[in-house]
Formats: structure tokens, sequence, C-alpha cells
């Protein structure tokens, strides 16, 4: 029997061995378990990100494997010294990775106080 060499279905696996030289990028999408940090309204928001390659998060530019995402606009909050945090706003899905809090970018009207 021939090997089949152009199957489409040959490239769908993600999971196959790192020996081909340039590897398809992609991803799978999971959700958060129920846990203490999310509330169930943010985790129905959130979605993480588990790449086959490393990945330049959108905020800082590290490169990873795991992200994290929203299903909502939302802001992603890096901590630049003690007490200064610098937000950002990113478009649903846009992979950022796990060293930014995440949260809804609610309308300022309903954004909850800034404490200074
Ligand atoms: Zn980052």
């Amino acid at each position: 029997m021939e090997p089949p060499s152009d199957d489409p279905l040959v490239e769908e696996s993600c999971e196959g061995e790192s020996m081909k030289p340039s590897p398809l990028l992609c991803v799978e999408i999971l959700e958060a378990k129920p846990n203490k940090l999310f509330t169930e309204e943010e985790r129905s928001w959130i979605r993480f990100l588990r790449y086959n390659l490393p990945i330049p998060c959108a905020d800082c530019g590290k490169k990873k494997r795991t992200m994290w995402t929203m299903l909502c606009s939302f802001e992603s909050i890096t901590i630049v010294s003690i007490g200064r945090m610098s937000k950002k706003s990113f478009a649903p899905m846009t992979p950022v990775c796990n060293e930014h809090p995440l949260g809804p970018d609610i309308p300022k009207s309903n954004a909850e106080k800034v404490t200074a």
C-alpha cells in the first residue's frame, strides 16, 4: 500500500510529533473549570488557549503556549510596578498570557470604581 500523500485529514492532527519542518499552528480552546477565582459569569466568558507552538502574548509579547482570553471585549492588566498598573483593551479572543488579570471591558458608566 502506498502511503497517502495528499490526505487532507493528516493535517488536522496537531498532536503529532514535531518532525515536520514547519508544523501547523493550532489551538485548543478550553473552558475553565468551576473555581473560586472566577464568578460563574466570568467563567462563561473566559477561555484558555493551548497552542502547539509558543506564540507572543498580545500584551507583553512573551512567547508561551498557554494563553487565555475572553469571548467579549476585555481589559488586560499589567503590573508595571508596586501600585502601578497599565490597562489595555483587546478584542474578543485576543490571546494574552496568564500574567495579566483579565476582566470584561465594560463601558465606563458601569465600571467598578477606581480606588486611588
Ligand atoms: Zn503577557
